[in-house]
């Protein structure tokens, strides 16, 4: 539900794309400009660290010794399990996205609407596979060549491109993402690129009138 402002509501902008595409550069770069970021894949974190009922129900489906001692989701564990088996994949998912998206709602209901917060960007890897887009007023994909996002990701996390290949083939094909968005972002060259496309973007996105969801 929107604020009961007399100021128009702000934008819901989605930022998805695939792994390793660049979603947390080129969100870092509009945040750079002051605005709004929301990040699911951040909060999906926090809640399987932190959340006893998220907790409990990991527990209750993989073990409790996908924990470490200190209590936190032992990532590359679990990933093992989940990048080896849809089902398992699709019952952590299941586990977790619903608390996520209160998470996101509850985040939301609490910024102001003003004109000088016209947009606030949400940014998921699974907007499209879980049906989020429903809920937002734009979708920007943020789109690079395959071979370019598999070199990024097997040097930011340190995984095999076998590994990187297994996260990719679980989510939506990005062409069709591409497709799918209303904003594309090309991320194949520099990050001073990308930042110029986002400044470009920001500017149009200052200007779009939210669209009157309830
Ligand atoms: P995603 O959030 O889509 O998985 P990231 O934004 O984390 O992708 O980018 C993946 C990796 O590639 C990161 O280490 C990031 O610093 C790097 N990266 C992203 N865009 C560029 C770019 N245009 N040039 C060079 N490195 C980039």
């Amino acid at each position: 539900m929107r604020s009961a402002s007399s100021e128009p509501p702000f934008l819901r902008v989605g930022v998805t794309g695939g792994i390793g595409s660049g979603k947390s550069t080129v969100c870092k770069l509009f945040a750079d400009l002051g605005r709004v970021v929301i990040a699911a894949d951040e909060i999906a974190r926090r809640l399987s660290n932190e959340n006893p009922t998220v907790k409990d129900a990991i527990i209750r489906e993989f073990g409790s010794d996908v924990y470490l001692p200190d209590g936190t989701l032992d990532r590359p564990k679990i990933a093992s399990v989940v990048f080896h088996n849809e089902k398992k994949r699709r019952t952590l998912d299941s586990i977790i996205h619903p608390h996520v998206f209160e998470a996101i709602d509850r985040q939301l209901q609490i910024l102001p609407s003003t004109r000088s917060h016209p947009y606030t960007l949400i940014e998921a890897a699974l907007i499209y596979e879980t049906g989020m887009d429903e809920t937002l007023d734009h979708v920007i994909v943020v789109s690079a060549d395959e071979d370019t996002c598999i070199q990024r990701v097997m040097a930011r996390d340190q995984i095999s491109r076998e590994d990187v290949l297994l996260r990719i083939a679980a989510q939506m094909p990005l062409d069709k993402k591409v497709k799918k968005g209303d904003f594309v972002i090309q991320n194949n060259g520099t990050v001073a690129d990308v930042r110029s496309t986002v400044l470009f973007l920001d500017r149009i996105l200052s200007q779009l009138t939210a669209s009157t969801n309830p």
